[in-house]
């Protein structure tokens, strides 16, 4: 008997009872461990609310197993890694054979690995069905690429799993793409009316999770006050039908717009739940598709956000396991900044800065825009040091896990391994923002301003980036505009830039 005893890893954020690991399992040899290890939380210094989210979703999980009478290790509060903890219960239990589902973290998979091999361990590591695309897939299709780009990989995936694809074979709508019309800022007069999305009653197990977070995590940054996080499968199914029923029309259109006091805009607010399998994109995907007659949604909207889930999410998630280690290191500008401090408390004078982190640590929540074009575009232009800030996004989010955090901070906001999968650097002026959002109206800044005591920071540091790397975005027809208009800037003034940058960069502190 002992011979064929398993034992089941189910990680925090691999919570399905239909997932791969529990495929063939066999109550008369098999049992289920789970670990809350307190080191992954402090691994960065990650939310309260990430912290509570985790813990809570994992505490549901285990009550579902449970009431299906799976035999169930659960370990709380355990002090060492992962898989040290999973040495001991492995030596302790006598079970040299471990199944789990291949987890999304390199460093957590090379561990296990490493544990296996030390421990010679039987090692069944199943491919994570939770994704459309498997690795071997991905590398198959990177590997007579020139470039990597997002479009050709999305189409291809479009085609494979025929996603709006008309009888013909060909794109619904005729083009494969409609981002031209999801750019919009929000009217001049604001937003309007946008519906709140789902609530959810904080049950017994969040509340004493929420309780015991508050007190062991103190000194974390981030509120708990706002908590309303998906942490089972029915919630994230409400979540999931919640959005699709009065959220997904104007998700399109206002895709990009940013505005004070509108934390979640008309976005999902989904990746938290994706991202623990708590929903398989294929559901999520089905739903969005089926709502495009039903509702008789523009197809733009649909289009846009099938991009982000069967596009975005699988292609990152491609390029963080063909690129690691060396995705966690890059450092294509070798820049070396701190993070400002305020990064962690929202305390700045920049109105955008201190409505996206101010709503960051009190939701673990900002949009896709406000990460890429407010705090992943300042962080580019002021030269902090990549990991610094990957650590900060990691740590900060309720749905960051490294494998799609790591290549959207490093790769897409960071531009740190130079290019690998997007063309250019996404930067912009406090011009772009002016145009998205109403932050300016209420900054003590101008958007407009170049340099001096009133020039926007952002703005500042946009052309000083430029002239420091003039050649770089003068050689590809994609950027040269951008330096065709720094051309338009009279030399003197162009020195009174770098230097005012200068000052900035000195004392990002004190912005
Ligand atoms: C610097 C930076 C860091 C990011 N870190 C994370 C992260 O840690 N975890 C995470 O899930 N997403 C991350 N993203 C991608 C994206 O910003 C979030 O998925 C999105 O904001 C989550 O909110 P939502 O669920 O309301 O998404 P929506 O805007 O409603 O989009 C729908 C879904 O599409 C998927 N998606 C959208 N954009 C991306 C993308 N670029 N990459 C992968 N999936 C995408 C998500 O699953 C999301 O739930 C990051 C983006 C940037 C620029
Ligand atoms: S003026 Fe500059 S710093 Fe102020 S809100 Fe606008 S873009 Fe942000």
């Amino acid at each position: 008997m002992s011979d064929h005893r398993r034992l089941i890893l189910i990680l925090g954020d691999q919570l399905d009872l239909q997932g791969a690991a529990l495929r063939d399992f066999d109550c008369r040899t098999d049992e289920i461990i789970m670990i809350e290890s307190a080191n992954e939380a402090q691994h960065v210094w990650s939310h309260k609310a990430k912290i509570a989210l985790f813990l809570s979703a994992m505490r549901h999980f285990a009550q579902a197993l449970e009431e299906r009478q799976y035999p169930l290790t659960y370990i709380k509060g355990a002090t060492l890694p992962i898989a040290e903890v999973l040495r001991e219960q492995l030596l302790n239990k006598k079970i040299s054979h471990l199944v789990c589902v291949e987890p999304g973290e390199w460093r957590l998979k090379k561990a296990i690995e490493a544990l296996a091999q030390d421990l010679n361990l039987e090692l069944e590591m199943r491919e994570d069905d939770h994704f459309y695309c498997s690795h071997q897939e991905f590398i198959a299709w990177a590997s007579n690429k020139k470039e990597l780009r997002l479009e050709y990989f999305y189409r291809l995936m479009r085609k494979t799993h025929g996603v709006l694809i008309d009888s013909d074979g060909n794109p619904e709508g005729g083009q494969w793409n409609f981002d031209q019309d999801n750019r919009k800022p929000y009217p001049k007069k604001g937003p309007g009316m946008i519906d709140a999305p789902a609530a959810f009653e904080l049950d017994a197990i969040t509340q004493e999770v929420l309780k015991y977070v508050s007190t062991s995590y103190a000194d974390h940054p981030g509120s708990l006050d706002s908590f309303n996080w998906p942490t089972t499968r029915e919630q994230a199914l409400e979540a999931l039908h919640y959005f699709v029923e009065y959220r997904l029309r104007n998700f399109g259109v206002y895709q990009d717009a940013m505005w004070t006091d509108t934390p979640f805009g008309w976005h999902s607010i989904l990746a938290s739940s994706l991202n623990l399998r708590l929903l398989n994109p294929r559901e999520v995907v089905d739903a969005v598709v089926m709502a495009w007659k039903k509702y008789s949604l523009d197809l733009s909207t649909v289009e846009g956000f099938v991009r982000q889930v069967l596009g975005w999410r699988e292609f990152v998630r491609g390029m963080y396991y063909m690129d690691m280690p060396k995705m966690a290191q890059d450092n294509y500008y070798e820049h070396k900044r701190a993070l400002p401090r305020w990064y962690w408390t929202g305390q700045t004078k920049m109105a955008c800065m201190k409505d996206a982190i101010g709503q960051t640590l009190e939701f673990a929540y900002a949009h896709h825009i406000q990460r890429l074009m407010v705090t992943g575009n300042f962080a580019l232009l002021a030269e902090i040091l990549p990991s610094e800030v990957c650590d900060w996004y990691l740590a900060i989010y309720a749905d960051a896990i490294e494998w799609v955090e790591l290549p959207n901070t490093a790769g897409m906001a960071l531009f740190a391994n130079g290019g690998r999968f997007t063309s250019k650097p996404y930067i912009a002026s406090g011009a772009y923002i002016k145009r998205m959002s109403n932050y300016c109206n209420s900054c003590q800044y101008k958007p407009d301003v170049r340099y001096g005591e009133t020039a926007c920071p952002i703005t500042t540091l946009y052309w000083n980036f430029l002239i420091n790397h003039r050649a770089q975005f003068e050689a590809s027809p994609r950027t040269r505009l951008m330096t065709a208009n720094l051309n338009k800037i009279a030399i003197e003034d162009q020195e009174a830039i770098q230097l005012h940058a200068q000052k900035i960069l000195n004392h990002l502190d004190a912005l």
